[in-house]
C-alpha cells in the first residue's frame, strides 16, 4: 500500500472529501473541518508506514495516519465499490490526482496527528518496533519471557508491529514451530528460525503485494488482486496434504478468536 501511494507524493492537497456513504461511519479524528483546514494547500512530502498503519506526511510534518484493519484499503483511482468509499484526497501537481480510502466493514480509522501526538499515540509504548526493522536480539527480548502461545504473541502489535494473522501461521510453519507452544518454551535455534521466517514471509508477501483471499476484499492501489495467496503453505489449506512432509494434513485451530493453520507433523506442539 505504501509503495502504491508514491504517485501522490509532491502533490498539493486541494480537497479532503467525505464521499456519501450510508454504511457505519469510520472513526476519523479530529473532525472533517479541522482535517480540511490543516491539510488543504499543503504538499504531500512522503508516505511512511509503521506496522500496519499507513502515514501520509505533509510538508508541515503533519501525519494523516490510516489504519486499514480488516477490510480497508487505499487506491489511486478505482475502488471495489463506490458505496464503501470513505475518504478522497484530491492532489494537484503529482503523477496521480487523488488518494482514496475504501473500507467495506468500516473498522478502519483515520487520524491527523502532529509529530508529538504521533509519538504519544503510536510511540514505543503503544506500538512495538516494525517487524522488518527488528533485530533477532530485540525480537527475542520482546517475546521470550511470555507465557502466551507464540502464535498469539506474534500478533501483539505492542510487542512487534506489522504481523497479520495469516502471516503468523505462515512464518511458524516455515520455522517449524508449533503455534501452541508458549514463547518461553522456545530455544535459541527456534528464535533464530522464527526471526528469519518472519523476514522471509513479510518480504515475500510485500513483493507479491499481499494476499487477496476468497472474499476478494484486498486489492492493491490499482484495484488489482495481490498474489501472495498463491504462495500460502498453510493458511486456508485445512485438510490439504502438507507440502513439506506429505505425511500429515494441515489443521485449523482457533487461538484468541483467530484462525491458526499448521502441520502437526512439521510443527510439533
Ligand atoms: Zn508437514
Amino acid at each position: 500500500m505504501r509503495r502504491g501511494l508514491a504517485p501522490i507524493v509532491g502533490g498539493v492537497i486541494t480537497a479532503v472529501q467525505k464521499p456519501r456513504c450510508t454504511a457505519k461511519p469510520i472513526s476519523i479524528k479530529p473532525g472533517w473541518p479541522q482535517i480540511r483546514r490543516k491539510l488543504v494547500g499543503t504538499r504531500v512530502a512522503r508516505i511512511d508506514r509503521r506496522g500496519k498503519r499507513l502515514i501520509v506526511v505533509n510538508d508541515g510534518e503533519l501525519r494523516l495516519v490510516i489504519e486499514p484493519r480488516m477490510t480497508g484499503l487505499v487506491a489511486l483511482a478505482e475502488v471495489p465499490s463506490q458505496e464503501h468509499l470513505r475518504l478522497r484526497l484530491l492532489v494537484e501537481g503529482a503523477k496521480a490526482s487523488q488518494m482514496l480510502f475504501w473500507d467495506r466493514r468500516g473498522l478502519g480509522t483515520v487520524r491527523l496527528l502532529t509529530p508529538d501526538e504521533f509519538e504519544t499515540q503510536l510511540g514505543p509504548e503503544h506500538l512495538g518496533p516494525d517487524a522488518l526493522e527488528c533485530s533477532l536480539t530485540e525480537f527475542r527480548k520482546r517475546l521470550a519471557s511470555s507465557r502466551r502461545a507464540v502464535k498469539v504473541a506474534l500478533l501483539d502489535q505492542k510487542a512487534i508491529a506489522g504481523i497479520g494473522n495469516l502471516y503468523a501461521s505462515e512464518m511458524l510453519y516455515l520455522a517449524r514451530i508449533g503455534p501452541m507452544l508458549e514463547c518461553r518454551e522456545l530455544e535459541t535455534p527456534d528464535w533464530r528460525r522464527l526471526h528469519a521466517a518472519m523476514q522471509k514471509v513479510l518480504r515475500t508477501a510485500i513483493l507479491y503485494e499481499g494476499s487477496t483471499l476468497n472474499d476478494g476484499t484486498y486489492r492493491n492501489t490499482l484495484n488489482k488482486a495481490g498474489e501472495y495467496q498463491n504462495h500460502h503453505r498453510v493458511y486456508d489449506r485445512a485438510g490439504e496434504s502438507c507440502a513439506s512432509c506429505q505425511n500429515h494434513r494441515i489443521v485449523r485451530i482457533v487461538q484468541a478468536q483467530r484462525s491458526t493453520f499448521y502441520c502437526p507433523g512439521c510443527q510439533p506442539c
